[in-house]
């Protein structure tokens, strides 16, 4: 073994026992399952016996009273033999499903505690993989291992318990030759495996031709490449084809020939067994029974040489659940209470750059926005106006500086008490799959009466298209809303933040969505909503917002300007551009 094989093992060892940790709660469960795996493998030697006194009271001819005895034996050995499998499946697969069920709501509930920038870089696919196909896997894997471990190996126990019974000396001369034997047998499967393992990587050709010529059929069909592809998609087929004629082979050869080495143990055995000195004292059905147990051997042996190789392929799986399961979670050290805030914001020398990039999104910025007031954020699209607002609720954690509430360092607040200080509304409006009044009564906002909830929706100029519903707030959305406009999504989302009725309110690109008429109206609503709160407004129409306390214009993650609408038109600067092209547009 070398240095990093003794290394993974090791780790391997770490893996399995956490994972058994996980089984911890249903030991009894667990015992219940041994026993039931006893209860099956002591029945194969059981057979083996029963086989014995068959053969005796044929060959002495004692039959009468053994012709009720005997079926009732078989029919009572496969009755508990029958018991034990269920108790052994059974109880093994409740527990696989509890462990399932254990790692799927671990990695849901770690899911929901990373940061945002996770979410950014890992495929969603990959995510959702992991938790349905990977703990599937898993569990799958080490089920079957252990299942094979302890009825395969009690079985083997039992056997060779009886065999040594019946004839010991037989039975350490036979204990001799299976090493050899099974070392045979497991090589010649693992060779196999291998071989075919080889010819599966062969296969994809075929269809990586095909799809290159449908896709590209316009070229194909105009430069003439008929021929050449042709040629190509016939050799990968023929290539296909003797790939899957090898692996035939060796599946076909494979059994007989593991047959064929069993075969062989057992004719030695049997060899030996003839040897008058061995036997002398072995009635037949000694004889009968001890080659039967021999053959009986077989499988479970040939199972149990298989089991590393399964326990390894969970482990792999386990590694990529636990790799996950101990990711970093959000930072969320701050002890500060923060039961209701009254809304100063402070950007103080503040620099951030995303996770992952090279360049900052945003540099040395230096803002305050006075409790109740409203700041808008304005200025090319990718100047860093999202990023900013993305700051307070940290969703990211600042680089370098300091973002204040209220004069303390946001991370000194627990993140859920800053959170709940906040409502947001964005541009990629998310409503989850349930009823219109869930949607608006989302997470903390559970507890709302049906009145409040109307009340918001109201303010959000959102009644009155729910009211024309069928179900009314009942109404069903849709997985992400599918079922509503545009403009509705929005104004759920706005109800939504209405609702929550928080010191701090984000709007970013709030009205997108809708057309002139409703953003209007919204508009009103938004303007109600904003008294009292410190609101940072995102509008890339700068009619919206002409209204507001400050304007700050940010570009390549700095401000440029900052002052009231009067005077950033005095100043004739950026926002004054910005404003004289909206408005010649329009
Ligand atoms: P704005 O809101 O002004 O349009 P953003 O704040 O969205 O600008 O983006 C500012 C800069 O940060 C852009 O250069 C953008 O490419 C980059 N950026 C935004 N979000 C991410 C992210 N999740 N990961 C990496 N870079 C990002």
């Amino acid at each position: 073994m070398s240095q990093s094989d003794a290394k993974n093992a090791a780790s391997g060892v770490k893996i399995y026992f956490r994972l058994l940790g996980y089984i911890r709660s249903s030991w009894w469960m667990f015992l219940l399952s041994i026993l039931g795996y006893l209860m099956y493998s002591a029945m194969e030697p059981a057979l083996a016996a029963l086989l014995k006194h068959i053969v005796d009271v044929v060959s002495s001819g004692t039959i009468s009273e053994n012709r009720i005895l005997i079926p009732a034996a078989i029919l009572g050995v496969f009755l508990f033999r029958g018991t034990g499998t269920f108790l052994g499946s059974y109880f093994m697969a409740k527990i696989a499903n509890k462990v399932v069920y254990d790692l799927r709501t671990t990695m849901f509930d770690k899911l929901v505690a990373l940061p945002s920038s996770y979410y950014n870089d890992m495929p969603s696919g990959r995510l959702l993989s992991k938790l349905t196909y990977d703990t599937e896997q898993v569990i799958g894997a080490v089920t079957s291992a252990v299942k094979t471990l302890l009825r395969e190996g009690f079985t083997v126990i039992g056997l060779l318990g009886y065999m040594l019974y019946t004839n010991w000396k037989l039975s350490l001369l036979f204990l001799l030759i299976i090493p050899v034997i099974g070392f045979v047998v497991s090589y010649a499967s693992k060779r196999f495996r291998k071989l075919s393992k080889n010819i599966q990587n062969a296969m994809g050709g075929v269809s990586d031709v095909a799809s290159e010529s449908i896709k590209g059929q316009e070229v194909v069909k105009i430069f003439g490449g008929f021929e050449y592809e042709r040629q190509r998609f016939s050799k990968a087929a023929d290539d296909n084809r003797r790939s899957q004629m090898k692996m035939e082979l060796t599946k076909a050869l494979n059994i007989p020939v593991v047959q064929f080495l069993v075969a062989i143990a057992l004719a030695v055995l049997i060899w030996l067994a003839l040897d008058p000195n061995l036997s002398a004292q072995m009635s037949a059905g000694d004889f009968v029974a001890f080659i039967g147990a021999a053959g009986m051997l077989s499988k479970p042996a040939r199972q149990l040489t298989d089991v590393n190789s399964i326990l390894q392929k969970g482990i792999a799986a386990a590694q990529s659940i636990f790799e996950f399961i101990d990711m970093t979670e959000e930072v969320d050290q701050g002890t500060k209470a923060l039961p209701k805030a009254q809304g100063n914001i402070e950007w103080r020398d503040l620099s951030f750059q995303y996770p992952n990039t090279d360049r900052l999104a945003l540099n040395g910025i230096n803002l305050t926005v006075p409790a109740g007031k409203t700041l808008a954020l304005v200025g090319r699209s990718g100047g860093g106006k999202s990023t900013m607002a993305n700051l307070i609720p940290r969703l990211y954690d600042v680089t370098d500086g300091e973002l204040l509430i209220d004069d303390h360092d946001i991370r000194q607040y627990p993140l859920r008490e800053l959170r709940s200080q906040i409502a947001l509304v964005n541009q990629n409006v998310v409503l989850f799959n349930g009823s219109i009044r869930d949607n608006i009564a989302y997470g903390y906002l559970r507890d709302a009466s049906e009145q409040e909830v109307i009340e918001a929706a109201k303010a959000a100029n959102a009644w009155e298209f729910i009211q024309e519903l069928d179900q009314g707030l009942n109404t069903v959305v849709g997985e992400n809303g599918v079922l509503l406009s545009g403009g509705q999504r929005q104004r759920i989302a706005i109800a939504r933040a209405i609702l929550k009725n928080a010191p701090i309110l984000i709007l970013d690109e709030a009205t997108s969505a809708l057309d002139t008429e409703s953003e209007r109206a919204i508009q009103q609503a938004l303007d109600t909503l904003m008294k009292n709160r410190t609101t940072i407004a995102i509008a890339h129409r700068l009619s919206t917002i002409e209204n507001a306390d400050i304007i700050a214009v940010v570009d390549h993650g700095t401000i440029i300007e900052s002052g009231s609408h009067a005077e950033l038109l005095e100043l004739n600067g950026a926002y004054a551009g910005l404003h004289q092209k909206q408005f010649s547009e329009e």
